[in-house]
């Protein structure tokens, strides 16, 4: 493919390559050329330079903050954070559980949240998978019964990614059990970890490494008003998540290749990418089943993005 740059765009390539030349801190660029872990405030800083810059949600709609790039403006941006080897936004705030309160959260939700997703402010992690529900995540058994007003959540997560560093988690939990497809009763739950009865346990990978997590709750009270969309019915929550973490979106230009890579995960430091493409994995357990084949599109979040395509290995175009 030959790329042609307007005028216009000459001058966004030459602005954001100087910001990667300027801004982009020294101790943080040595981190990442050495390959070796970012430290969690290390990446916070970096995403917080991003936000002061206004270039942090390069996805988000306009009037929540985001850039309004165009695809050629994301195509730049992409190439010269290639360039310079920076450091890819840790997904679960910013890709994953943001487009699902932007889309389906309340008004209250979107105050209260988006800001300090967007500013970094906050470190999420995603609670789907559970001892006994993986790729088959209807089967999931973390229970979330409604007490007045407030959730009381009990249960077991697993394979959290970077758990230990998370202020919050965003959780598929059942809310009814009386239901004729297992695929139904399961909502959308957005749960502060310092609530009481929360613990987080380490799993120990191969490489002795801590990146993932078991998390339990045990009578965790959760307010009624952090569910997002509606109980019972978060499939489309799900999935929009699931979606926006999917391999489909330009984020990085390898100058070596001259490729772009169509990922969008934790980055290569925190080793996600059977992560990312299980997840989506998981999210097609909650389709409706071939007798009720409509296809469930994710308004907003991923307009031309079905799951199917999401689970398909990760396109790359040459420029
Ligand atoms: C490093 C890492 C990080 C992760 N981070 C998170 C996270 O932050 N949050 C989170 O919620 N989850 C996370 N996960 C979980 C992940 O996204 C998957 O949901 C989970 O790994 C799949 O479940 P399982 O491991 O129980 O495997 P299973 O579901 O038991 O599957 C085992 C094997 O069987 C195959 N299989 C399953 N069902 C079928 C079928 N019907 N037909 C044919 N083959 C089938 C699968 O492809 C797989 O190879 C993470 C996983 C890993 C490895």
């Amino acid at each position: 493919m030959h790329v042609t740059f307007s005028a216009r765009e000459l001058e966004f390539q030459e602005e954001v390559r100087t910001f990667f030349r300027d801004e982009y801190p020294d101790d943080i660029r040595k981190v990442m050329d050495s390959g070796e872990e970012m430290p969690p405030d290390m990446q916070i800083r970096w995403q917080q330079i991003l936000y002061r810059k206004g270039w942090a949600a390069t996805n988000w709609p306009v009037e929540y903050g985001g850039t309004g790039w165009s695809p050629v403006e994301k195509y730049i941006y992409a190439r010269e954070e290639g360039h310079a080897n920076a450091p890819l936004f840790i997904p679960f705030g910013m890709t994953m559980v943001a487009p699902v309160v932007y889309t389906y959260g309340s008004e209250e939700q979107k105050q209260r949240f988006l800001p300090d997703i967007l500013a970094s402010n906050v470190w999420w992690c995603q609670g789907y998978s559970e001892p006994g529900a993986g790729s088959d995540l209807a089967s999931l058994k973390t229970r979330a019964d409604l007490v007045g007003d407030h959730y009381v959540v009990n249960g077991t997560k697993t394979w959290l990614t970077l758990g230990q560093h998370a202020d919050w988690i965003f959780c598929l939990v059942r809310t009814n059990t009386d239901v004729a497809r297992r695929q139904e009763g399961i909502s959308f739950l957005l749960i502060d970890m310092k609530t009481p009865g929360i613990s987080v346990k380490p799993i120990i990978l191969l490489d002795g490494k801590h990146e993932v997590n078991e998390i339990h709750f045990d009578n965790v009270e959760v307010p009624a008003n952090n569910l997002v969309g509606e109980e019972g019915k978060a499939g489309p929550t799900a999935r929009c998540s699931c979606s926006m973490s999917a391999p489909t979106q330009p984020t990085r230009f390898d100058p070596n290749t001259a490729q772009i890579n169509f990922v969008s995960r934790p980055q290569n430091q925190y080793a996600a990418r059977r992560r990312s493409k299980t997840t989506a994995t998981s999210c097609a357990s909650l389709r409706p089943s071939k007798s009720n084949s409509r296809v469930l599109s994710t308004p907003n979040c991923a307009r031309s993005q079905r799951l199917p395509r999401a689970m398909r290995p990760a396109p790359s175009h040459r420029s």
